[in-house]
């Protein structure tokens, strides 16, 4: 029988699989990308400055540029960041955002597939089958791959039968209502800022948040709470900040997986990035920009692995991530750790931000995703006011 080997069956066309299937297409290998489609993924759409230049992703796919970040504490008291000259937070939709990297990865070389994943399998021939089904119910259908790239995102079907332990991961729940935007009064609503809210009452634990995307906005809260009532938390910040008279267009939610799997491949022929492999960062929840950058490093070593057959080649694109994100995620959960764990710190945190320093250090390592290091003694400083703040004895480092 004459079938078809792909190089590279990528499952998932998020921003993670739709980058790893133009790179890889790109290096010259055959590859197939797998979309279910039919559903727009839940997000509130924020990338830096930096996801544009990494990926030559054009403005004009921003639908919003926030140049400020307004934390509100507890308390209700709040403090604004402004980003000042070095960039801003940028805004995507992600149905046009992610169908635009999809359109980009067949333009490059590879074959788009509207399908659903099923099953990884394996018959005597030293490559596996990728099976799926066009649409629900109908016959399933099989391809073969030398590589298979799990981009599905959180709960990665991929990942939970190729990977051990990729059941466990832990997750954020995360909830949003798109809106159409209310006036623009810079107070209550400001189009060119981000609220977040650190609020015991609208997230026990993570946080919550109004982001303007032009004609809509996005109004959603995370937490790994199960019991916590998510839509009754949204309700409840449009109701506090007068956005019930605003039209709903979309509700929608999803998981976020908050720590990186231990292996993202196994040791043969099956790679997952994106989601699907855990990295997104704590305390912020920000993941499009990793997922690209993951499934940029996926698409490197499964590009090797198919040149040399050497499925160690895998293993390096975690080590390459890790070794240059790994620091800024640990940080960043410590951070979850300590501050979003009651009102008291939560308090103490806003405190913190309204300090120049800590602002000025959060903008530079958002927009250039890098701990920089050319203020030293800034870094100290931040320390010891960073632990004054959480011991509660702030006055005595002002
Ligand atoms: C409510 C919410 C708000 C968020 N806000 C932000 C934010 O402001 N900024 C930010 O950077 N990150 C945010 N995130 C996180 C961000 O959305 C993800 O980290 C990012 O989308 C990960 O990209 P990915 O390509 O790995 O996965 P996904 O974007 O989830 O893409 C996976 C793709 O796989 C497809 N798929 C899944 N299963 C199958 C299957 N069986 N067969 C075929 N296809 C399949 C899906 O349809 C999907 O297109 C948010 C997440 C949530 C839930």
């Amino acid at each position: 029988m004459n079938e078809t080997i792909y190089d590279a069956v990528v499952v998932g066309g998020g921003p993670c699989g739709a980058t790893t299937a133009a790179d890889l297409a790109l290096a010259g290998h055959s590859v197939l990308l797998m979309e279910r489609g039919g559903r727009i993924k839940p997000c509130g759409g924020a990338v830096p400055p930096r996801m544009l230049e990494d990926f030559d992703i054009p403005q004009s796919l921003l639908v919003a540029r926030a140049r400020c970040a307004r934390m509100i504490a507890p308390s209700g008291r709040s403090v604004d960041m402004p980003v000042g000259e070095i960039g801003y937070v940028g805004m995507v939709d992600r149905d046009e955002f992610d169908e635009w990297l999809r359109e980009r990865a067949r333009m490059s070389g590879a074959e788009r597939l509207s399908a659903v994943f099923e099953k990884v399998e394996r018959d005597d021939n030293p490559h596996p089958l990728v099976t799926f089904r066009r649409k629900r119910g109908g016959p399933i259908e099989r391809v073969r791959a030398r590589c298979i790239i799990g981009a599905d995102g959180a709960r990665s079907s991929v990942a939970k039968q190729c990977l051990p332990g990729a059941e466990r991961v832990k997750c954020v729940f995360a909830y949003h209502e798109i809106i159409k935007s209310p006036a623009n009064d810079g107070e209550a609503f400001d189009a060119n800022r981000c609220d977040v809210f650190y609020q015991g009452k609208l997230s026990p634990d993570f946080y919550a948040w109004v982001f303007p995307h032009g004609e809509t906005a996005s109004i959603g809260v995370g937490s790994a709470n199960k019991g916590f009532s998510l839509r009754g938390a949204v309700s409840q910040m449009r109701t506090e900040l007068d956005l019930t008279r605003c039209e709903t267009v979309r509700r929608e939610g999803a998981p976020i997986p908050l720590k990186p799997l231990k292996r993202w491949d196994n040791g043969k022929d099956v790679i997952v990035a994106g989601d699907a492999a855990g990295i997104v960062a704590p305390a912020s929840g920000e993941g499009i920009y990793y997922a690209m950058t993951g499934g940029r490093y996926v698409a490197d070593a499964a590009s090797e692995f198919l040149k040399t057959g050497e499925a160690k080649a895998l293993k390096r694109a975690r080590s390459r991530f890790m070794k240059e994100h790994g620091r800024v995620f640990w940080i960043l959960g410590m951070m979850q750790y300590f501050w979003y764990s009651s009102d008291k710190r939560r308090e103490r945190f806003v405190t913190m931000c309204d300090d120049k320093d800590v602002q000025q250090l959060t903008w530079q390592a958002y927009m250039n995703k890098k701990l920089v290091r050319k203020k030293p003694m800034a870094h100290v400083k931040i320390f010891l006011k960073d632990c004054a703040h959480l011991l509660g004895m702030r006055a005595a480092t002002r």
